[in-house]
């Protein structure tokens, strides 16, 4: 038995945040509380993010050059030198999370060309839906200013530009990621959740490869965090779709749950909406109706796996939610579906989203990092909608909040949870504790709950300052799953 004193945060199951004295920890699990306000430490419940790419996250720390963040030409010309300069002769330079209104300019192809002139460049918008190449790697792909744009895609050649699914024709001619790439993504992407007090993670998206690299991390017991795979069923830009994955449960890794797509995204105006967007004008994709999901999705429900589609505008989510319903008239089982960011839903999607009991997970930090889009793209009359966190808890919703990182540079459910509590688009925001506790539903995953009550795993997270009277300067000092300390800073 180990005794960890301090200042320890336990929330109620209403998620109400109180204090205790000391915890005790027994194999890995708490093995009681001692109520009372103490000095010293402070401990929460460690973090569960709810949708995030942890792969995704570790590729741009390691192989990718990272761009977020970027603010102008210049110093992106300086980054790709830099790069260049250090990478072996002929192989790609991948760089990901340019964004054109902070960079005063798109990178095109004659820009690429100017600064990275002997090898095949591409580079990845923000939000994963628009590409930038240059010449030399237009080429390797096969494009030619002739190449026809292939069907929900473009290709933009004198530009270089790849837009949606046009992506796939440049994807073939690069190099293919192994399972080894896979396991080094994974594991860097892990480390850096803890560092932001993540202890476990909803990995929102992952092909057979990807599945195959979680399973043998776990198998030899390298995985530091706990994390809920959704397996892809339809890849992007094709049409076949992947089988069903074998369910797996282990203390570390659940294969529980499969993804899908009904729409694109707010920031470059893809989420299917009924009202059409200002500016571009348009109402988005719809990628699946209601009868498609509902399609695709049985074979899972049946098989009690959770479904959790991606819907972000009124119209996909009410496509969701209606397959979803006839999903439970076919086979009423107790599994729980998700619907993914659930980005702009009107009163009819929050009421019915309700009745269904499906998890809503919305992600907090888009009101802080992508506020400037939303803005300017959003529909007539739509920006009391737009991730309105406040609504979701009045209609009563199962919420479990995420970053979708790397989409977003912050990953810190602390910053989430201000962002929820004091960004909000219209309207009033969701109290800070109560935001932080929508950061504490790993159920929302398929994973057990972990809030440090008695007889839960003891996974928890020290700070530096008490998050609760200095949000912003809290740091997250140690890090432990299973009573073990994963992650220490210096
Ligand atoms: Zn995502």
């Amino acid at each position: 038995m180990r005794r960890i004193a301090g200042r320890i945060y336990v929330p109620d199951a209403q998620g109400r945040f109180f204090p205790y004295r000391a915890l005790w920890v027994r194999e890995g699990r708490v093995a009681g509380l001692e109520p009372g306000r103490g000095e010293g430490e402070v401990v929460l419940p460690g973090f569960h993010d709810a949708h995030v790419h942890v792969w995704k996250v570790g590729q741009l720390l390691t192989d990718l050059l990272d761009l977020r963040g970027v603010g102008s030409l210049e110093e992106l010309a300086r980054l790709l030198r830099e790069r260049d300069r250090g990478l072996p002769p002929g192989v790609w330079l991948l760089g990901r999370g340019w964004n054109e209104a902070e960079l005063g300019g798109v990178p095109d192809r004659g820009f690429l060309d100017r600064v990275v002139p002997g090898r095949p460049v591409l580079l990845t918008r923000t939000c994963a839906h628009i590409h930038a190449a240059n010449t030399d790697a237009l080429r390797r792909a096969g494009l030619t200013p002739d190449t026809p744009s292939p069907p929900g895609g473009e290709v933009r050649y004198q530009e270089g530009l790849l837009l949606e699914r046009a992506y796939g024709l440049v994807e073939r001619a690069l190099p293919r990621r192994t399972v080894e790439d896979y396991r080094r993504y994974v594991l860097a992407g892990a480390r850096h959740l803890l560092s932001r007090g993540i202890t476990s993670a909803l990995e929102a998206g992952a092909d057979p490869l990807l599945l195959e690299a979680y399973r043998s991390l776990d198998r030899e017991g390298l995985l530091p965090i706990r994390v809920s795979v959704l397996a892809i069923l339809r890849p992007d830009g094709e049409e076949t779709t992947y089988p069903l994955p074998e369910p797996y449960r282990s203390d570390r890794l659940v294969i529980a749950g499969v993804k899908l797509f009904a729409d694109g995204g707010l920031s470059g105006a893809s989420a299917a909406v009924s009202r059409p967007y200002r500016e571009v004008g348009g109402k988005g994709v719809l990628r699946l109706s209601a009868q498609e999901v509902f399609e695709l999705a049985l074979p899972a429900h049946r098989r009690g796996l959770f479904v959790a589609t991606h819907a972000i505008g009124d119209v996909a989510i009410r496509e969701v939610l209606q397959a979803y319903a006839a999903l439970y008239r076919e086979a009423p089982l107790p599994v729980r579906h998700r619907v993914e960011h659930f980005g702009l839903p009107g009163p009819r999607e929050l009421a019915l989203a309700r009745a269904l009991g499906v998890w809503a997970v919305p992600q907090p930090i888009f009101l802080a990092e992508l506020r400037a889009n939303f803005l300017r793209y959003l529909p007539e009359g739509f920006l009391s909608r737009c991730y309105n966190l406040e609504r979701m808890e009045r209609a009563g919703l199962r919420v479990a909040y995420s970053s979708d990182a790397p989409v977003v540079r912050e990953v810190s459910p602390l910053q989430g949870a201000l962002a929820a509590a004091r960004m909000p688009l219209a309207g009033g925001g969701v109290p800070f504790g109560r935001a932080l506790f929508r950061y504490l539903r790993p159920e929302a995953s398929g994973l057990e709950a972990a809030r440090l009550q008695p007889g839960q795993r003891a996974d928890l997270v020290v700070f530096s300052q008490d998050p609760f009277r200095h949000p912003e300067e809290a740091r997250v000092v140690r890090v432990e799953v299973d009573g073990e300390t994963v992650f220490s800073d210096g």
